[in-house]
C-alpha cells in the first residue's frame, strides 16, 4: 500500500455476525485502496462498528465512540446501535455518519465523503477471499440476517429485521473461496441457524450441476464437502435439525451444536417467547446421543428473569443435571430498552438473587463439565492448532468453538504449524481445558 494511501482506524464490537459485517466493509474499503490502521491518532477517520444487544454493549459502544472522537475527531457509526441514531447523535453531535447493521454501502459512501479514495477501485487489491478479521485458519460464515421470532427479552429482530437467507450457491462459493485461500474451519453463524432458507421457501437452487434446496440440511451437506471443519452455530431444536446429527455421526460436519436453550422451566420458556420452547429437548437429546454419541452440546441461559421463582431456577438445574450439556455459558438477565420483556407483568428477581443464581448455576455446571471432559482422558481426539507455543501448541477439539469453548493444551515432538489437524491423546482434563501429547 503506499504511504499516501488514506487510513481508516476501525473499531469492530459485537457478536461474530458483527465481524462478518466488518469484514465486508473492510474488504470493500481495502479494494478501493484504503489503508487500515489500529491506531486512532493519525488516521484519516474512524469506523465504530456497534453492539446495541445489551445496556452493557451499548455503553461500550458509546464509550467507543467517545474515545475515537477525542483520539481523531472523525469518526462514522454503524452497527446494531446505528438501529437507534437518535441515542448517538444526541451524545455526539459531530459524529459524521450514523447507519444501522448491514448498511455496507451507506458505510462506504460515509467514508467516501469524509475522505475520498485515493485510487479507483481495484478488485485485485484484495485476496479472492475478502479481508478476516479473524485467523486465517478459521472464519465465519454468515447465513442470513435476521431473525423471524420475537423472543420477549431481545431486540434483534427489531435491530436487523426479519429473517433474510442468503442464496445457497452465494453461501457455497464464498465457502469455496475461503478453504481456497487455506481457512481449515468454517463457523456456520446467523441469528437461527436452523430457519435459514424459510423466507426463500427452501427455494430450489443448483449447485455444481446437481438439484439442492435452500435449507439447512443441504446447505450443510454442501460445506461439509469442502474438507474443512464445519461448525453450526445458532442451532434452534426444531424437529428437521434431527436430519443434520447423521452428517454429525459421518463426519461430514462437526460433532457440536450450539443451541441456545436459555432457561428450562416452562413457564420462564414461555415469557421469554422461545420458538421451540414446547420440544421435548430432552427426549430430542437422547435421540441425538442415540445417533452420534459423541455429539458436544453447547448452550446458553440466562438466569434472573422476570417472574424466574426458585422453583423454576431448581428445575433449570435438574434439567441440567440431566441433560448433561458439553459446554454452557450463563449471563444474568438485563432488561434491554425496547424489548416486551420490560412491559411483563411479572416480578423483577433482584439483582443479589440472580448473581447468587448465576454462581449456583455455573458450580452445578462446573461438576457435570469436569465430568464430562474427565471421560476423555486416555482417549484419541482430533484438535486444530490456534498457537504454536516454546513447548508444543494450544488447540481445539471437535468439541470446541473459538474463543467460547475450552482448548487443548499439547505437547508435540513435531513441530506444528497454525491450522494443523493433529490426532492427540488427552492426558489431563480441567473443567474446561485438557492437556494432551500429539500422537
Ligand atoms: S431467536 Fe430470539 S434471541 Fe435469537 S435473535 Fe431471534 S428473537 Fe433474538
Amino acid at each position: 500500500m503506499a504511504a499516501s494511501a488514506p487510513t481508516i482506524s476501525f473499531v469492530s464490537l459485537g457478536c461474530p455476525k458483527a465481524l462478518v459485517d466488518s469484514e465486508r466493509i473492510i474488504t470493500r474499503l481495502r479494494a478501493e485502496g484504503y489503508a487500515l490502521t489500529n491506531c486512532h491518532d493519525g488516521a484519516d477517520c474512524v469506523i465504530v462498528n456497534t453492539c446495541g444487544f445489551i445496556d452493557s454493549a451499548k455503553a461500550e459502544s458509546l464509550e467507543a465512540i467517545g474515545t475515537a472522537l477525542a483520539e481523531n475527531g472523525k469518526v462514522i457509526v454503524t452497527g446494531c446501535m446505528g438501529a437507534q441514531p437518535q441515542v448517538i447523535s444526541d451524545r455526539f453531535p459531530e459524529v459524521l455518519s450514523i447507519t444501522g447493521p448491514q448498511a455496507y454501502e451507506s458505510v462506504v459512501e460515509a467514508v467516501h465523503r469524509a475522505i475520498p479514495p485515493a485510487h479507483d477501485p481495484k478488485i485485485d487489491l484484495v485476496p479472492p477471499q475478502g479481508i478476516k478479521l479473524t485467523p486465517r485458519h478459521y472464519a465465519y460464515l454468515k447465513i442470513s440476517e435476521g431473525c423471524n421470532n420475537r423472543c420477549s427479552f431481545c431486540i434483534i429482530p427489531h435491530l436487523r429485521g426479519p429473517l433474510v437467507s442468503r442464496p445457497l450457491p452465494d453461501v457455497m462459493r464464498e465457502a469455496e473461496r475461503l478453504v481456497a485461500a487455506g481457512v481449515k474451519e468454517l463457523l456456520v453463524i446467523s441469528q437461527d441457524t436452523s430457519a435459514y432458507g424459510l423466507d426463500r421457501r427452501h427455494e430450489a437452487a443448483i449447485w455444481k450441476g446437481a438439484g439442492v434446496e435452500t435449507r439447512i440440511l443441504d446447505l450443510a451437506r454442501g460445506l461439509g464437502s469442502l474438507g474443512a471443519w464445519v461448525r453450526l452455530h445458532y442451532v434452534y431444536p426444531y424437529p428437521h435439525v434431527d436430519a443434520l446429527v447423521p452428517l454429525m455421526a459421518e463426519r461430514i460436519i462437526l460433532p457440536y451444536l450450539d443451541i441456545p436453550f436459555q432457561h428450562a422451566s416452562p413457564t420462564v420458556l414461555k415469557a421469554m417467547r422461545r420458538p421451540a420452547a414446547r420440544e421435548k429437548t430432552l427426549d430430542r437429546l437422547a435421540r441425538w446421543r442415540a445417533l452420534c454419541p459423541d455429539i458436544a452440546i453447547r448452550s446458553t441461559f440466562i438466569v434472573g428473569f422476570p417472574g424466574e421463582t426458585e422453583e423454576d431456577f431448581k428445575e433449570l438445574l435438574d434439567w441440567l443435571s440431566e441433560a448433561k450439556l458439553d459446554r454452557v455459558g450463563c449471563f444474568i438477565y438485563e432488561p434491554v430498552d425496547g424489548a416486551a420483556a420490560n412491559d411483563l407483568d411479572l416480578p423483577f428477581v433482584p439483582a443479589e438473587v440472580a448473581k447468587t443464581r448465576h454462581d449456583r448455576f455455573m458450580r452445578h455446571q462446573q461438576a457435570i463439565s469436569l465430568e464430562k471432559q474427565r471421560a476423555k482422558i486416555s482417549k484419541r481426539v482430533s484438535a486444530i492448532i490456534d498457537e504454536v507455543t516454546p513447548k508444543g501448541a494450544i488447540g481445539r477439539t471437535m468439541h470446541d468453538a473459538p474463543e467460547i469453548d475450552g482448548t487443548i493444551l499439547l505437547s508435540s515432538r513435531k513441530p506444528l504449524t497454525v491450522g494443523d489437524i493433529v490426532t492427540a491423546k488427552v492426558k489431563r482434563a480441567e473443567a474446561y481445558d485438557l492437556h494432551g501429547a500429539v500422537v
